[in-house]
Parts: C-alpha cells; structure tokens; sequence
C-alpha cells in the first residue's frame, strides 16, 4: 500500500500531512541513569518517570497530538452540570458519525466496559468476541462472565500478510454457540484494530458474517470502536469492495452492524474521554442509570468540558484519511525496515505500534522469565524509549497461582497519532537493530512484588542475573561518548 504522495525515488516514506507548532522538549538520558531509572521502575515500564524517557511509545492512549482546531474548541467550552452547550456539540457529532440517536458518556473506554458489562451479563456467561482487551476482561469477569477468544488461526502468526488478522472465526462462533447455549450468551463483542496484537483490522465481509449468525440466534453484537479509524483504513486499503469509498461510509458499514458501540475518546478522538451509542432506546435505557451513579450526570459522564468540546473535534477529524492514514504509514515504515534487517517483528504492519516478536528475538529467555517484558527493559536501558510488554506479565495467574503463559510474547511499541517524526521513527530501528544484532546479552525477569489483579500495571520485578550491566559495557564499548 503505497503512502498518497509518492517519492520520486521510489522509496516507501511517510510523510507527515500536519506541521508541527507547539513543541514539547525531550530528555534523553546517559544509559547508566536510565539503568538507575529501570531500577526505580522494578523493571516495568509503566511505572517509569516520563522525564526518564526519551521515546514514549508505551500507548496512544491520551498521548495523541491535538489539532489547532481541538485546542481552540477547548477554550469555548461551556461549564454546566447540566445540559452544557459542549455535550451538545459532542451529542451531534457522535449521531452525525457512528449514525446512532442516544448516546451515554463514560469517563473513558473501559467505565463503557464497566457499565456495558454490568447490565448485560447477568453473574455468569460467556461473551465470545474476535479477541480481548485486558480492561474488557476484567470487567466482563468481575460481572461474573468468561470471555472466548474466536480468532483466525491466521491471527497469531508472527509473519504473514494475511490483511484482516482481526477477523473473527465464523465456524469456531457456531460451535460455541451450540456448545454453552445461545440463553448463556450475554452478548459478541467485535474489536475493531485489535488492540493486543497491534490494530489489526477485521474486514466488512466478516462482520457481516457475524452479524448473520447473531441474527439467527437473536443476539447482540457490541462493537469496541476505540480503534476504529485505523480498521478504516485498513478497509479502505485493503478490501476492494470499500476501495472507493469515503472515510464516513466505512464508519457507519461498520457501526451499522452493531446493536451498541463504545470507545475511548483517549484513542480515536485524540481526547480524553469515553462513550456508549445505540440506536436503540430500549439498550439505551437498560444502560442509563449506571451513569449517574459511577459517571457524572448524563451531559458530562466524568469528564471535564475542555475535554468534551475536543473529543467533537477529534472524532470529526477521524473522517479525514490524512489523519487517519498518519500512524498506519509511519508504523509499515518501521516495521519494513525492522523485517527487511531480519528483526522478528509482527507482519503485516497493524494500525497501533510496531509488534516486535520477544520470543523470536530472545529465544534464549524462557516463556516463564518473561522475554517480553525483558525486551521492554533492555531497549529502554540502551534507547530511552519506552515500549509496553503484551506477554506473559500481562495475563493473570490462573485458580491454583501458575503463570499462564502467553499465546505470544509481544513487545508494542506505540506510534501515538502525529506525535513522532521520522527521525525518531529511524532512531527506533537503529536502536532495535542494535539490540538484535547483541541480543544474546540480554536475560528474564522475575516478580517479587505481584499484585493480583492486572499485574502488568503495577507488579516490580528484577532481572535474572547481572544481564543489564553487561549489556551497558557493550553498549559503551559501541557509543564510547554516545548516550
Ligand atoms: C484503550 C482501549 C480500551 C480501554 O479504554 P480506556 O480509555 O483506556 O479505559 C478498550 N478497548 C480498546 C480496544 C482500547 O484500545
């Protein structure tokens, strides 16, 4: 899929459609402080200091770059409990886009989750869905539910060129259905541009599919839109029968198929906030309550009116393929570059970050050390950029206290929406070849301080051995007055 201006030199070079007016200055730290950083963080990348970093590309949650137009729009925002002009304008974008009448603020995308979850699955059943989010996990099992992933064999394969990796699998949703009983279904919940393994995108044709077999057993289909522009996208770019079709048709085709759609204004609105739309007043008002009570009141949700007022702006934004053609093309960027230097990296490139493959990269560091997670720290310590661990640490234990070890061991890094130039991005490769090319210096983490629930967030660890010192003698041998 070639970038829509074309470089006369043929080369594949993402080019950036904004310009940069408001600059945030960066701290990139000698390695031995950043070792010193890790230290202080237990080895887990969430809790370091964002002054210790120089890249951070841990999420494109709330990290996004606003527009010029999302800040104006901030500062005519309407204060009021009640009825705020602010929530009006976002009420009409919201209909004007997904094509939905009633609409619920949450404060952000899993508060959806919480509320979606509460009503809907009544202390037990199963929510099959194409694949999970860890907040989505967690609220479906603390309302007493399971989930079951019905993904393609096709999705977690490392390589492939497979276009809709976030497919789901028909014949494995028939076969649930039949064997636990459509009555123990609460709902199928679609992800668009799974998050887990990297905004991988499902196609039109297969939600379709899904949607016939929820027809035949009178079921609902809940559509997590937090990462829809990039599914667009892909849709565009990828599915012939969409390839002339503008940004706001695919949007609806998709939105269309779904009886309750929820999101992340943190993601797809370049915002903070969160949301639920329906069609239907009947789900509508099944969910309405709920908000008052763990929210705010129904014109604001928990959420500040600044914030409202740019989430508006942020989701009309969406429907420009500039924008949302921005992150896809900086993302194929590196992980072309990345593939092409024989860097185990997740293809084809999804919508979210580059997916760097930790058990093909450290094969070395058993699954129960945790290579991605040791992958996280070890880039941090030799590039200041911070990536996020999606493995092992990120599942929970299972009832008898054993890890449960993950179907993959990812290590994501995040290409926020128009944050990142492209010579960071090359600063990314450069770096992530180095640490290819001396990987066999790199070891596992253990835990010594795990919380039970979502670890991943807080849990400590250290290293296995004094592997982070020998990796900095080496890279001080490499970039003697480097840092
Ligand atoms: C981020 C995300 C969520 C949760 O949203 P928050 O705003 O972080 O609570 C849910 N689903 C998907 C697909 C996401 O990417």
């Amino acid at each position: 899929m070639a970038a829509r201006v074309q470089f006369a030199s043929g080369e594949y070079v993402p080019l950036e459609m904004h310009k940069v007016r408001v600059v945030q200055k960066l701290n990139l730290l000698p390695v031995e402080e950043r070792l010193k950083a890790v230290e202080g963080a237990g080895y887990n990348t969430f809790l370091l200091q964002n002054r210790d970093v120089f890249l951070d590309m841990l999420t494109d949650s709330g990290t996004n770059a606003m527009s010029d137009q999302q800040i104006a729009s901030m500062m005519v925002a309407d204060d009021a409990y009640a009825g705020s002009a602010s929530y009006a304008r976002l009420y009409e974008a919201i209909v004007e886009i997904f094509g939905t009448e009633y609409f619920l603020p949450a404060h952000q995308g899993r508060a959806a989750e919480h509320i979606i979850s509460q009503v809907f699955i009544p202390r037990s059943g199963v929510v099959p869905m194409n694949f999970h989010f860890t907040t989505t996990k967690a609220h479906i099992e603390l309302a007493g539910g399971q989930i079951a992933e019905l993904f393609t064999d096709e999705a977690l394969k490392i390589k492939s060129d497979f276009p809709f990796k976030g497919n789901l699998d028909i014949a494995k949703l028939k076969a649930l259905i039949a064997k636990v009983g459509k009555q123990n279904v609460p709902y199928v919940r679609m992800e668009a541009g799974t998050n887990l393994i990297g905004g991988q995108p499902f196609s039109i044709a297969n939600m379709r599919d899904v949607r016939k077999v929820c027809d035949d057993h009178g079921l609902l289909i809940v559509l997590d839109v937090s990462l829809i522009a990039e599914n667009v996208y892909f849709i565009k770019t990828r599915e012939e029968e969409f390839k002339d079709a503008d940004v706001k048709t695919i949007i609806r085709a998709m939105c269309d198929l779904a009886d309750i759609i929820y999101f992340s204004a943190r993601k797809v609105c370049c915002a903070r906030g969160g949301g639920i739309a329906t069609r239907s007043k009947e789900l509508y008002l099944k969910m309405r309550d709920l908000v008052p009570l763990f929210e705010g009141f129904l014109t604001y949700g928990g959420m500040s009116v600044r914030e409202i007022e740019a989430m508006a702006v942020g989701l009309r934004e969406t429907l420009d393929m500039d924008m949302i053609s921005q992150s896809p093309q900086f993302i194929k960027y590196l992980v072309d570059q990345l593939d092409a230097g024989g860097v185990p990296v997740v293809t084809p490139a999804g919508g979210l970050g580059c997916h760097l493959d930790a058990m093909g990269f450290l094969p070395h560091v058993p699954q129960l050390q945790y290579p991605a997670g040791a992958l996280g720290t070890a880039l941090f310590i030799i590039s200041g950029i911070r990536g996020m661990e999606r493995g092992t640490i990120s599942m929970d234990r299972d009832a008898d206290g054993n890890d449960v070890p993950s179907e993959v061991e990812l290590l994501r890094l995040a290409m926020p929406r128009r944050v990142f130039t492209l010579s960071q991005v090359k600063y990314v490769e450069d770096r992530v070849k180095w640490l290819y090319a001396n990987r066999e210096l790199v070891g596992g983490l253990e835990f010594y301080d795990e919380p039970k629930v979502l670890r991943f967030f807080v849990g400590r660890l250290r290293p296995t051995g004094d592997w982070p010192q020998k990796l900095i003698a080496k890279f001080r041998q490499d970039f003697p007055n480097g840092v």
